[in-house]
């Protein structure tokens, strides 16, 4: 069996930018290797990132481009083999073309440990791969594991699973991992349920026993024979990332940077909450009108994308939506959306106002 290469992506985003700085510094003996899919068409504030990344990590990252050897550049490439047919959310070309197939295809079949970087007050699931040689781990959460591990291990007969705590030293905290190993996931106790009570019982202790079960499977990690990541409890969550990027000079991309605007006499501020390509469909409407007055060079190629019928929204084309009384309205309601935010009471405020953030693919805007 070969080495298990150890793999993270690097989006642009601040997410898994501020990731590759987290475990270069907490486990600098893990052997990473960087890498980025390039859909030539980000922002020049994500290329900026990735440079200033590369030197903060020492390591090179490796370009992956979809629609090799042509002679557009990816994004191009592939809408031209669709004829002009613009992604949407219902009809994603674009993440499978530009993303996932250049990573599958840059992995191949060795057995790769990707690191992803949702964070711990994050409620989603990445989708990266669903190749059986890619095992996903989530280092910002406490629960380092995917869904279909821990679906795996608690769908394990019972007494296989009890049996593991023979191998982890669980102390005088045995008796209850047994217990609560014993217990059947049903409607009413759940997964997650399940997984809380472990995780209760103790977080190291959980991972220990799911990496004593990935050994009895044929996940990646179970041709490790230790994985430091066991030990870690740390829950990263969106102040974390920001203080990561800017701690060790890296930087938060510019993007970011909330700007003032006014209209009606009111004030609001506004910035673009992700990264991938400028003309990103799941962008929300303030985003467009951002691009529009930051970024006019982009807007008006964005806006040459729309023809034969096609469009980046589903409701109104590109230049419908920057009529000024359309701008208007949009910065008005984004001013409502904003006071309605800070009015509840949330310790991750930011992510109210930004729950754009939830959507869209892992691949293109942790
Ligand atoms: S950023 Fe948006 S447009 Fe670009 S590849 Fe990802 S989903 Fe598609």
């Amino acid at each position: 069996m070969g080495k298990i290469r150890h793999v993270l992506g690097i989006s642009g985003g601040k997410d898994s930018a501020a990731l590759a700085i987290y475990l270069k510094d907490k486990y600098p003996n893990l052997d990473l290797e960087y890498y980025t899919s390039d859909t030539g068409k980000e922002l020049d504030e994500t290329y900026q990132l990735i440079e200033n990344l590369k030197i903060y990590l020492g390591k090179p990252i490796q370009i992956l481009q979809g629609g090799e050897g042509s002679h557009l550049d990816p994004f191009d490439h592939f809408l031209q083999s669709y004829g002009g047919y613009l992604p949407s959310s219902m009809s994603r070309w674009c993440t499978k073309k530009l993303k996932l197939e250049p990573f599958e295809k840059y992995v191949g079949d060795d057995l790769v440990v990707s690191y992803v970087g949702i964070r711990g007050d994050e409620d989603r699931e990445g989708y990266i791969s669903k190749r059986t040689n890619i095992q996903s781990i989530f280092p910002y959460r406490q629960n380092i594991w995917s869904e279909d591990v821990i679906s795996k291990f608690f769908n394990s007969e019972i007494d296989k699973a009890i049996a593991l705590t023979d191998n982890v030293d669980l102390g005088n905290k045995k008796s209850r991992f047994i217990d609560t190993l014993a217990k059947q996931v049903t409607p009413r106790y759940n997964q997650q349920s399940k997984l809380n009570d472990l995780f209760t019982n103790g977080v190291k202790e959980t991972n220990y026993l799911v990496f004593e079960f990935l050994k009895t499977t044929t996940y990646p990690l179970a041709q490790e024979s230790d994985f430091p990541l066991l030990d870690n409890e740390d829950v990263i969550v969106r102040d974390d990332v920001f203080r990561i990027l800017e701690e060790s000079g890296v930087g938060v991309p510019a993007y970011y940077k909330k700007i003032d605007f006014e209209v009606e006499g009111k004030k609001g501020q506004y910035s673009r909450s992700r990264s991938g390509c400028y003309f990103c469909f799941f962008q929300q409407k303030i985003e467009w009108v951002w691009l529009y007055e930051q970024h006019p060079d982009l807007f008006q190629k964005a806006l040459e994308y729309e023809k034969d019928g096609y469009n980046w929204n589903q409701k109104e084309s590109l230049s419908e939506l920057i009529d000024p009384n359309r701008i208007k309205q949009i910065k008005e309601d984004y001013i409502k959306k904003q006071e309605r935010s800070t009015s509840v009471k949330s310790q991750y405020l930011l992510d109210i106002l930004d729950d754009s953030e939830s959507e869209g693919c892992a691949a293109c805007f942790i």
